[in-house]
């Protein structure tokens, strides 16, 4: 198939990945007054950004390894993330039991340090060093919102109930959650609304250097058409694809690469009575949490496998579905089996590869890496997490700023995303609000609405007086009008990007109720 040259003038990026890089890298650029076209061969967050465990976190865990910069980096974003989008986002304490018999990773650097001092300790914590890690988590983030770590008597309060017995102490902690897939789309929304062009399912197949400025080969995966888009510049945010791209697509030689690294999470019913999460340390020297997750549920997660292949879908295998059952039943009073579990989904960690020895131990920070030879450059980005994406944005602009040199300076922190300019505190208000206005809308209806949509859920909602006006009820209060928005406004095409992605209600809905939506949404497509 030969493919047409469909630019007059080339973009100034052109960025391959919308997974939560790529498009905060878009918005970010798209704000400074570059052209922008984004490239994503699926639905947004389809890949890595959908299936996290959803934490902004400074990773309590990395100071083990003595990653204080990435720990304090984190730390420091998560507010100013919380601030931006209080729909999408809230702070969560974590409950730590602490036994004096708990494992921890015996090659860390904290380990072989207090192996050294304490050999009697090897591969144990005393409680006194975890308190001072929880210290350190405390202050180096400079915290405003979120309240300090405090300890807990697990005899008494709710956090020991569902707790065996053996636990009768905790350190409680805090972070913040996000709903990483709304993430994405809203970061995609905002680039759009500031001029950029994000095309879904359109994969990059090809790349060249052509009279100095990119030739990119795009391919329409819905009707397999092809075109030509000229760009000045290259990102290559592919997550687990980056190395691929860059040897398959764009023809550059490098042994950098990312290792791949496979993290599953398993989903039951919800297995404890309150609104905090657990931190539970096993007996391999791993951590796992287990998380209130969508009202009814426990989010169950994660693993740590290396997986071969980006394009090999990564699955929750019954093993490790069987190991995340085994870690949570050695904390919990309730026994689980695989037969409890409602829903289970994974992830590859796109890490840079550092030669590290373990999966676990493989750094978690970013590296960005500019290839400029012959004329146009392509920046590589390799690893980052979700709480560092916007920082992440910001970097990759200095590099960019080489090449574009007038550009404008930072410009997102503070700058809310579509339906967050409200108070972090003001979800309780703005339900309330809502239902005035909308007297139709039930108690977890209107807060499913406020948390996806935050002021934006009005616009939504329009004119609407009672629920008939929202047209067609697909099930789990999903309506006609918020299925229109969705795919006029935040680029869902099927059901699977609405029912597991812009929200998550396939957890409610039958397999007919989402064919049923799949059919009515390829019906509007065709119209
Ligand atoms: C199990 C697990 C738990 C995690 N938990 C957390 C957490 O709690 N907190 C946190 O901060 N971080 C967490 N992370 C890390 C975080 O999720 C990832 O680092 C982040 O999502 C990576 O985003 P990305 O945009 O680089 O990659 P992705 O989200 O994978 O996006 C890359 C995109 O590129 C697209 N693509 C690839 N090739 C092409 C092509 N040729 N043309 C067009 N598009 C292409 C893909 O379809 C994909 O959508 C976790 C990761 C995992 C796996």
């Amino acid at each position: 198939m030969t493919a047409e040259v469909h630019d007059d003038q080339p973009r100034d990026l052109l960025i391959i990945g919308g997974g939560v890089n790529g498009c905060g890298i878009a918005r970010d650029a798209a704000g400074r007054g570059l052209s922008v076209t984004l490239a994503e061969m699926n639905d947004l967050a389809w890949a890595t950004s959908s299936a996290s465990t959803k934490l902004f976190h400074g990773g309590l865990r990395y100071l083990e390894y003595f990653e204080i910069g990435l720990v304090r980096k984190a730390l420091v974003e998560r507010e100013v993330l919380l601030r931006a989008m209080p729909h999408i986002s809230w702070p969560m304490r974590f409950v730590l039991p602490y036994h004096k018999d708990m494992r921890f990773e015996a090659e860390t650097p904290t380990s072989r340090l207090l192996s050294f001092f304490m050999p009697w300790m090897r591969g144990r914590r005393p409680a006194w060093l975890i308190r001072l890690g929880l210290l350190m988590y405390d202050t180096l983030g400079g915290r405003k919102i979120l309240p300090a770590t405090q300890t807990l008597d697990l005899r008494s309060g709710p956090e020991g109930a569902p707790l065996d017995d053996r636990f009768t102490k905790a350190y409680e902690f805090s972070d913040c959650w996000v709903e990483d897939a709304r993430l994405v789309v809203l970061n995609a929304r905002d680039a759009q609304d500031r001029g950029a062009q994000i095309l879904t399912r359109t994969k990059v197949i090809g790349a060249a250097r052509v009279d100095g400025v990119w030739a990119v080969t795009l391919q329409d995966m819905n009707s397999g058409t092809q075109r030509i888009q000229r760009a000045k510049m290259l990102v290559n945010a592919g997550g687990p694809w980056v190395g691929e791209i860059l040897q398959d697509r764009v023809h550059i030689d490098t042994n950098e690469g990312v290792r791949l690294v496979r993290g599953s999470h398993i989903v039951t019913k919800r297995l404890f009575d309150h609104d905090k999460a657990y931190f539970f340390q096993g007996t391999d020297g791993r951590i796992t949490f287990a998380i209130p997750y969508e009202s009814d549920f426990t989010l169950i997660g994660t693993t740590d496998q290396e997986h071969d292949d980006p394009d090999r879908r990564p699955e929750c295998t019954p093993e490790e579905q069987q190991y995340l059952c085994d870690f949570a039943n050695s904390y919990f009073k309730q026994t689980i089996t695989r037969e409890d579990i409602v829903w289970t989904y994974s992830g590859v960690r796109p890490l840079y590869d550092d030669g590290a020895s373990s999966a676990t131990a493989a750094t978690r920070d970013y590296k960005l890496k500019v290839k400029a030879q012959n004329g146009a450059p392509v920046l590589n980005v390799f690893g980052g997490k979700i709480t560092t994406y916007r920082r992440l944005a910001e970097r990759v602009m200095q590099e960019v700023a080489a090449f574009f040199p007038a550009l404008p300076g930072d410009w997102t922190a503070g700058v809310p995303l579509p339906g967050g300019d409200f108070p972090v505190d003001g979800v309780p208000d703005l339900t309330r609000g809502l239902q005035t206005d909308y007297p139709f809308l039930g108690d977890v209806w209107a807060r499913r609405l406020v948390r996806a949509y935050g002021t934006e859920a009005r616009a939504m909602l329009g004119d609407a007086r009672e629920a008939a006006d929202l047209g067609q009820d697909f099930g789990a209060t999903l309506s006609a009008r918020e299925i229109q928005w969705l795919m006029d406004k935040e680029f869902a095409q099927r059901a699977e990007d609405v029912v597991w992605r812009r929200n998550k209600l396939g957890l409610r809905m039958t397999p007919d109720q989402i064919a049923a939506l799949d059919k009515w949404m390829q019906a509007r497509v065709a119209v």
